[in-house]
């Protein structure tokens, strides 16, 4: 989803630019302003409450604010996300909106500051009062919102700041300059949202095969557990002492090895297009701990590719595989394999349970050609990629 603040000093033009995204970007469109100033025509009591306090150019408080924000979000299922305009306008109100969004499962992308010097924003709220007759556009009550905006509302951008989600735009120019730089940052942001996809299925059901190919075909990092885990024990690190018994039996090596190695991959890498993890999870520990270590990067797990393959076949490619340079010693005889089979068969179970209540399991049939594999798999990965960055 993309979920936009339009932050700015009233007549910065929010209103007129959040028109036009709300429009082009397809977002519901939610103002805190035009709503009180329904909610007063309508003589609603949240418009009796609020009507001195806009009338005299200071804030509604909190309560009401997160009460109408509640009662007028009304998603339309098609739309890509929220457009939200004169809202957070206190620092508690970033908060509330971090609240708002997570009971929706969702969070704010960026918040887009216009940037209009003091001046300027006298001379158009003057102009607006003979056009729009709005009862705050007056000369003394225009200070008293700057004033409210000086000592209250700037302090939203430093929430933001620190999140990195902070963009200044310069506001003066034409209504279409303007826009122009807006959605240049827009499609900045959306170029930057990373695509996570994990790898699933049996041992054998050629994910690595396939996860790298696509990592390398979308540009995207390939990050292996196993093999990261292989490098550190043929290495001989201190990691690779400790998972080396583990690694040989064929077990899962402590969770606290495999977050390591994530996390130092995961730190590497910056300006890329998302993850492909193959090996991990392989517990629903571990699906906790990923979702856990996207989220530093405010983040999560998109999709979660289940090569579902029978047994047979996963047992026929490891037998071959023991018989390469490539064999690992846990592919070494059947009756390890089978274990191995058996113990992952457990496990997957509750991993697949996990990400299909997010709706994010996708299945292939892993016995397919895995030529037919690559491009059904690619095809779910260019629409995802199509699906975030709209
Ligand atoms: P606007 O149309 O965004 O300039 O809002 C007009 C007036 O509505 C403001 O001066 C405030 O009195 C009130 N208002 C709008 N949004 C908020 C908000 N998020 N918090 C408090 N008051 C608000």
């Amino acid at each position: 989803m993309l979920n936009i603040a339009l932050f700015g000093p009233p007549g910065a033009g929010k209103g007129t630019q959040a028109k036009k995204l709300a429009e082009k970007y397809n977002l519901t469109y939610i103002s805190t302003g035009d709503i009180l100033r329904k909610e007063i025509a309508d003589k609603t009591p949240f418009g009796l409450q609020a009507k001195e306090v806009i009338e005299q150019g200071g804030l509604v408080c909190d309560e009401t604010i997160v009460q109408i924000i509640e009662n007028s979000i009304n998603m339309n299922p098609d739309s890509n996300g929220i457009l939200f305009d004169g809202f957070p306008r206190t620092y508690a109100q970033a908060y509330i909106l971090d609240g708002l969004l997570i009971k929706m499962n969702t969070k704010l992308s960026c918040l887009i500051s216009l940037e209009v010097p003091k001046d300027e924003l006298i001379g158009r709220m003057m102009a607006r009062a003979s056009k729009e007759n709005r009862a705050d556009d007056k000369k003394e009550i225009i200070e008293n919102r700057l004033h409210e905006y000086d000592t209250k509302t700037v302090q939203v951008i430093d929430y933001y700041k620190d999140q990195g989600k902070y963009y200044a735009i310069d506001g003066i120019g034409t209504v279409d300059e303007v826009f122009e730089r807006v959605t240049d940052r827009i499609e900045e942001i959306l170029s930057q949202t990373l695509l996570n996809v994990v790898f699933f299925g049996p041992p054998g059901a050629g994910k690595g095969t396939q996860a790298k190919r696509l990592a390398k075909k979308f540009n995207m990092v390939y990050i292996s557990t196993g093999e990261m885990i292989r490098k550190e024990v043929a290495e001989q690190t201190e990691l690779g002492k400790i998972a080396k018994p583990y690694l040989e039996t064929g077990d899962i090596v402590p969770d606290d090895i495999a977050i390591r190695l994530i996390e130092r991959k995961i730190a590497q890498h910056k300006n890329i297009k998302g993850f492909i993890f193959k090996g991990f999870p392989s517990t629903l520990v571990q699906a906790y701990i990923l979702g856990g270590l996207l989220k530093k990067l405010d983040s999560s797990v998109s999709l979660v590719m289940n090569m579902n393959t029978s047994t047979l076949l996963s047992l026929k490619r490891l037998t071959a595989r023991s018989k390469t340079p490539n064999a690992r010693s846990y592919d070494m005889d059947a009756e390890t394999i089978i274990h191995r089979l058996e113990v992952l068969q457990d496990r997957s179970c509750k991993i697949l349970d996990f990400y299909e209540q997010q709706d994010k399991l996708v299945n292939f049939n892993g016995n397919d050609d895995p030529e037919k594999l690559h491009e059904q798999i690619a095809d779910t990965i260019e629409k995802a990629f199509k699906e975030i960055r709209k």
